[in-house]
């Protein structure tokens, strides 16, 4: 029997409860919209294909509190650009990742995160398509009790690679076929030699085993040989034994088999990250072969930049053009990703002809400006977005959220704790700017205390962490910049309005 059509009071209906659809639901929810996510699997398969992530995705994730919601992961060095090796030590900067630590452990946590904040996430509903009406969009899916319709103001795919909301809008892709294939078991039973940046193999082929705890391995073949399409449903632990055999005369047959996966190296980069009310995020919007762990992170990082916007944008504050900001900066980043995973691609797997380009590159990484380069790839914290006109190193670029302000009662807070409540924030020891910014406080926090950072006296962050307005170095009136970016001041501002006492306490509406 049909299931009864739904028109859901919602704001935003987000498919795929994916990591990168839930994160997006919590972003959306902390400002303010009602959020309703669809996911095809009745319940999360536990499987876990990222086993960590980038520097910039955990504080993405700290930045709202959720890093220490995830138990106990350890800090690794991630100091590898397609198996290129580089020092991270010989940095200013910690660019170290998050590593050990299972997606299926991620998703879990913004699951618990965002269905605390009320996001009803619906599984076994398998998104089928949608259509738009003169308000929004309803989107026909089939449930447990049939097929129905759901309407809301936007739809975002967080679908991942397959993107039934991508296809259903008719946004294209561009990127690579897949040439060959790579087969993934996790297993346990028996222990092979830890490979865990991978062995390349003459030929141009590779292995890679990481040890995930509690004796349990996860092994990953890259053989020109496979088939570029593998099916991932009808793949079998001994076609990976096989493969891994093969390559390394090693048996890992006797060992059980906790999951297996086969993908191909295809890529492919959505040419449209937003098209009207459709948007598209993680996956979805860009695609690249699980070589580096590069997909989760970029996908979080998509995430904690659209969220607030569209927030924004459902609340009616967001000023003209607020939305389309997130094509404009990750659409960018997308394109970037791709070819940074063609160009590892090519290092770890191009066969003895690139050793030439290999020794070169390691020459290149031993210098620390190179590997600075290369870390902030890998990192994600070389990210800078174009916030307009000013010169400060620090504009457009992430704001440490490990610094710490301090009160005049000596209370010191991290910046990334000042950033939970996914609202901007102004930090200036500049008594006139706080004035200035009265007509915003019911969108942004002000922080009456000087930044830190040598002789900046104010700087404007968004509720993604970045960076959009420094003094000095910013050419444009704070109020330009306030309104570029949380839209018209809420009241004319008089003369005689003063900030808050209080230095470290968040001013609020
Ligand atoms: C073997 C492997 C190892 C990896 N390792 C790493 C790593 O270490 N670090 C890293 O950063 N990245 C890694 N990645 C990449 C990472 O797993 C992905 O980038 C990440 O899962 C993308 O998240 P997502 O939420 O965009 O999409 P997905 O995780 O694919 O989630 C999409 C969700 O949408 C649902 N869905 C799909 N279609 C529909 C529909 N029609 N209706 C309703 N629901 C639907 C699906 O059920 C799913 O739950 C790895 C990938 C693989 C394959």
């Amino acid at each position: 029997m049909a299931e009864e059509t739904l028109h859901m009071r919602t704001d935003v209906i987000v498919v795929g409860a994916g990591p990168v659809g839930l994160m997006l639901a919590g972003e959306l929810r902390l400002g303010g919209a009602a959020v309703t996510v669809y996911d095809r699997l009745p319940a999360p398969t536990g499987e876990s294909r990222a086993l960590g992530f980038n520097r910039r995705a955990a504080e993405s994730l700290d930045q709202r509190g959720l890093l220490a919601r995830l138990g106990d992961f350890r800090w690794g060095p991630m100091g590898h650009f397609g198996g290129v090796r580089f020092d991270l030590g010989m940095l200013d900067e910690d660019h170290s990742g998050v590593l050990g630590l299972s997606q299926a452990r991620t998703e879990e946590m913004l699951d618990g995160w965002a269905t605390g904040l009320g996001v009803p996430i619906r599984g076994g509903y398998e998104v089928t398509g949608f259509r738009e009406t003169p308000d929004g969009v309803a989107v026909t899916f089939d449930g447990p009790r049939g097929p129905g319709e759901d309407a809301a103001r936007y739809l975002v795919g967080c679908d991942g690679a397959g993107s039934i909301v991508r296809e259903s809008a008719g946004i294209q892709t561009s990127g690579r076929e897949a040439s060959r294939g790579m087969y993934t078991a996790e297993i346990t039973g028996v222990a092979p030699r830890p490979r865990p940046i991978g062995e390349r193999l003459p030929g141009g082929s590779m292995v890679v085993c990481t040890p995930v705890g509690d004796g349990r391995y996860r092994i990953v073949v890259h053989d020109k040989g496979l088939p570029p399409r593998p099916d991932p449903g009808a793949l079998t632990f001994t076609q990976v034994a096989d493969a891994w055999q093969r390559l390394t005369g090693e048996s890992v047959h006797q060992a059980r088999a906790l999951w297996t996966w086969a993908c191909g190296n295809a890529d492919g980069l959505a040419a449209e990250y937003r098209r009207g009310r459709i948007l598209l995020a993680g996956d979805a919007a860009h695609e690249i072969p699980p070589l580096a762990a590069w997909g989760l992170s970029a996908g979080l990082q998509d995430a904690a930049n659209l969220g607030w916007k569209l927030a924004a944008t459902v609340d009616g504050w967001a000023p003209d053009g607020l939305l389309d900001t997130y094509h404009a900066e990750r659409h960018p980043v997308g394109r970037q990703l791709i070819r940074d995973a063609r160009a590892a691609s090519m290092l770890y797997l191009g066969d003895d002809d690139m050793d030439p380009i290999r020794e070169v590159m390691r020459e290149l990484a031993a210098r620390k400006d190179a590997a600075g380069h290369l870390a902030g790839i890998v990192s994600g914290l070389g990210i800078r977005y174009d916030m307009g006109p000013g010169d400060h190193p620090l504009l457009g670029r992430r704001m440490p959220p490990h610094h710490e302000l301090t009160g005049p009662d000596g209370i010191r807070t991290r910046v990334a704790d000042l950033l939970h409540s996914a609202r901007g924030l102004l930090i200036t020891g500049d008594e006139e700017t706080a004035r200035l910014a009265q007509g915003w406080t019911d969108r942004i926090d002000i922080i009456t205390t000087p930044p830190p950072g040598p002789g900046l006296d104010t700087v404007l962050v968004r509720p993604d962490g970045y960076v959009a307005w420094t003094s000095p170095g910013g050419d444009q009136p704070i109020t330009r910049a306030l309104g570029r970016w949380f839209g018209a001041s809420r009241a004319t501002v008089t003369a005689t309005a003063r900030p808050a006492p209080h230095p470290l306490h968040h001013q609020r509406r």
